[in-house]
């Protein structure tokens, strides 16, 4: 294909499992290679996004100052920018924390915690500030398109990705998305 797609990945608050569920798609990675490159991603190890990409996947939501810099980036590169997953469509399993003071989760992160002996709160001035509260990537960047699931499936990813390649309007059909 002469004008392949180009496609980034990055992360923020979140855990690699989309990442991972993305590779899941096995085999057909070979296949989505004839009509797309990877730009920026732990796939190709590239830190920095060319100037423009056709395709942004970001996973995670915003739990520090670094989180929203990465994001706001990451959006001025990408011309479709795609969230993945519930983490950043909704927070996810970070924003549980939502729900408690941050002074009392890092207290019992770092300092009451069942085998913690002799720590301390990290405030290293290089450590990114933590936000009081996980937010939704939304709340921050206009999203194009969210890819629902903890994580999205492989099918899910291949289907986006594939309908988008050959010019349609994605679609995720129910049985990809249904999670009862
Ligand atoms: Fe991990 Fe689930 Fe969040 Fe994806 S949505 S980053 S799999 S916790």
């Amino acid at each position: 294909m002469a004008n392949k797609l180009k496609v980034a990945t990055t992360s923020l608050a979140g855990c690699f499992g989309c990442h991972m569920s993305l590779l899941d798609i096995d085999e057909r990675l070979l296949d989505l290679c004839e009509v797309a490159e990877f730009d920026r991603s732990p796939i190709t190890d590239i830190k920095h996004c060319s100037e423009v990409v056709d395709i942004g996947l970001i996973e995670g939501g915003l739990c520090n100052a670094e989180n929203v810099h990465t994001l706001r980036e990451f959006r001025k590169h990408c011309r479709i920018l795609v969230g993945v997953g519930a983490c950043a469509l909704n927070g996810g399993i970070p924003a549980l924390r939502n729900h408690i003071p941050l002074q009392e989760c890092l207290e019992e992160a770092y300092l009451q915690g069942v085998g913690v002996e002799n720590a301390q709160i990290p405030n290293d001035p290089e450590l990114p500030l933590l936000l009081s509260k996980v937010h939704p990537i939304h709340e921050v960047v206009k999203v194009d398109y969210f890819l629902p699931g903890c994580p999205p499936s492989a099918d899910v990813f291949w289907k986006f990705l594939t309908d988008v390649a050959s010019g349609k309007e994605p679609e995720l059909p129910y049985e990809l998305v249904h999670y009862d």
